[in-house]
């Protein structure tokens, strides 16, 4: 068991913002950094498993934003390690629905249903932007609200999908609007790999460095103007002048953390206000395939009398030809029904509605996986989903740390909320505000240190020192300040 031991700064959580954030803080110097996560693995909502004798992403599967004037960091690091990624063309979808009856709608009536669900997006999105609903149900009220299998399923897309965001969504304006699968045996999370690498010491693929602990479940957070106290579930105890949490939005807004004293109201509000989307990618292996191939058909909509019921179909032909998976997207409600019945019932329904489509002879899924992002104590949920507002104080108080706590993670992303590079660039974010901090508190210890060091040195006499030499003496010494940032001492005892 780990004795109580103080580094610089605990790092909660090994995805993607907590790995950046580590990075960021190594590049500048300091290095006794403790990276605590809960799971046995780093990479978060990044995560890969081996299914149907492919690498299959569980969590993010796209890198969001490419081909725009400005390079999304994201993208640079997945070509930097020849990522192998397969572009994806949605547009194509809504040409692809299908009816109960295994139908594909045609494209006039589908256009029409499209351009229809767009202007009542737009009208919903004017009228919560003009601040004329605050309660979002009543939405649904609207004249022009779907109705139709069809109607339901194209909002489901745009919503729940394409629209999500409040136009203009800031990851395409500022990267392009191009999106990439990654298909790579290696995974997303290799990304996460490399980045590491550069800083925590490894042997053969692995990390080996005790700075980074695994299974490591934080329960407590005691901070104080000294430092933070932080506890572990299997009973560990580690201390540090700084902590960066990471944990997703789900996590904060659930008990799994303590906090002594309580964060303040601002905070947890902030918190209670953000929305947790719930996104659940179901994959099914089949014996051959079934569905159509060929440019325009990897995704596929069915539409349904109930909104989001198994709507929304991706082959992965391209991605992993001859691979034969289906892959159906499940939200919120959705989502948290399958994640609560067996797998079996969840490829029952599933297989109904395959049939429904494509006739009663395919045959059946001989594997299936469902994630159950929900239900995971160490995520509740897949991303943050702000609320539609014009202004983003709740998004600043979120990040804005409370202490000598740093938030950060993708829902501390103003812009890029909800994607990896949100989650990344969240990590270089807060370690930058952390080391203004730092260096800060520096400047205000050596102050502190010439104003005592004054009255000290008239009373001994060594009127012959002046006091820039004193200050440059001091700075010189600088043993208060290496073992503060070496974590050995707080910043009062740095000082004394
Ligand atoms: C199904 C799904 C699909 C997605 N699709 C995309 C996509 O296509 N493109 C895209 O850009 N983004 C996508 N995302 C979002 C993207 O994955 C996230 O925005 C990003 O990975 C979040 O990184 P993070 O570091 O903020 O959080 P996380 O990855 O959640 O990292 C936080 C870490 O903290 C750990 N932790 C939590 N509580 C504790 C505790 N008490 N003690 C110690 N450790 C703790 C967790 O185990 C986790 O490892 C998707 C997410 C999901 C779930």
């Amino acid at each position: 068991m780990d004795s109580p031991s103080r580094s610089s700064v605990i790092i909660i959580g090994a995805g993607v913002s907590g790995i950046s954030a580590a990075r960021l803080l190594a590049e500048n110097g300091i290095e006794d950094v403790v990276i605590l996560e809960a799971s046995d693995r780093i990479g978060g909502r990044i995560r890969k498993e081996s299914f149907g004798g492919v690498s299959i992403e569980l969590g993010a599967g796209w890198i969001a934003g490419v081909g725009g004037k400005e390079s999304n960091p994201v993208w640079e690091l997945a070509s930097q390690s020849s990522l192998r990624t397969c572009f994806s063309d949605y547009s194509n979808a809504r040409f692809n629905i299908y009816d109960k009856s295994g139908k594909i709608f045609p494209s006039g009536i589908a256009a029409d249903s499209y351009k229809k669900a767009v202007d009542s997006a737009i009208q919903k999105l004017k009228r919560l932007d003009q601040n004329c609903f605050n309660d979002v149900t009543k939405l649904t009220e609207l004249p022009c609200s779907p109705k139709t299998p069809i109607e339901l399923a194209i909002d489901f897309i745009l919503h729940d999908f394409e629209m999500a965001e409040v136009e203009p969504i800031s990851t395409y304006v500022d990267f392009g609007e191009r999106e990439f699968l990654v298909a790579d045996e290696r995974g997303y999370e290799f990304l996460l790999y490399k980045m590491a690498e550069s800083f925590l010491f490894t042997s053969e693929g692995k990390i080996v460095d005790s700075r980074l602990k695994l299974n490591k479940v934080v329960r407590e957070l005691q901070h104080s103007r000294n430092g933070v106290t932080v506890k572990t579930e299997d009973g560990c105890v580690y201390e540090a002048n700084y902590v960066i949490l990471s944990a997703s939005i789900g996590v904060l807004q659930s008990d799994l953390i303590s906090f002594k004293p309580p964060l303040p109201r601002w905070k947890t509000d902030a918190i209670e206000q953000c929305d947790v989307m719930v996104y659940t990618k179901i994959f099914l292996k089949f014996p051959c395939n079934f569905w159509p191939c060929g440019p325009g058909k990897e995704f596929f909509i069915y539409a349904h009398e109930r909104r989001g019921y198994y709507t929304f179909w991706q082959h992965m032909e391209n991605a992993y030809p001859g691979s034969n998976i289906l892959v159906v997207t499940l939200t919120n409600g959705e989502s948290k029904r399958v994640e609560a019945q067996s797998d079996k019932e969840t490829l029952k329904e599933a297989m109904e509605v395959l049939r429904n489509m494509f006739g009663p002879n395919i045959p059946n899924a001989t594997d299936i996986l469902v994630p159950r992002w929900w239900n995971n104590r160490f995520q509740r949920g897949s991303y943050s989903n702000y609320p539609i507002i014009s202004n983003y104080q709740p998004i600043q108080n979120i990040k804005a740390p409370v202490g000598r706590i740093f938030f950060t993670g993708e829902h501390t992303s103003e812009r890029f909320n909800g994607y990896v590079h949100g989650g990344y660039l969240a990590g270089i974010d807060t370690s930058k505000a952390l080391l203004e901090e730092i260096r800060k508190e520096l400047e205000i210890s050596s102050e502190s240190q010439t104003f005592l060091l004054e009255p000290l040195l008239a009373l001994t006499g060594s009127l012959t020192l002046t006091q820039t030499e004193a200050v440059s003496n001091l700075h010189k010494c600088e043993i208060p300040t290496q073992l503060y940032l070496s974590g050995k001492l707080s910043i009062p005892e740095a000082i004394l």
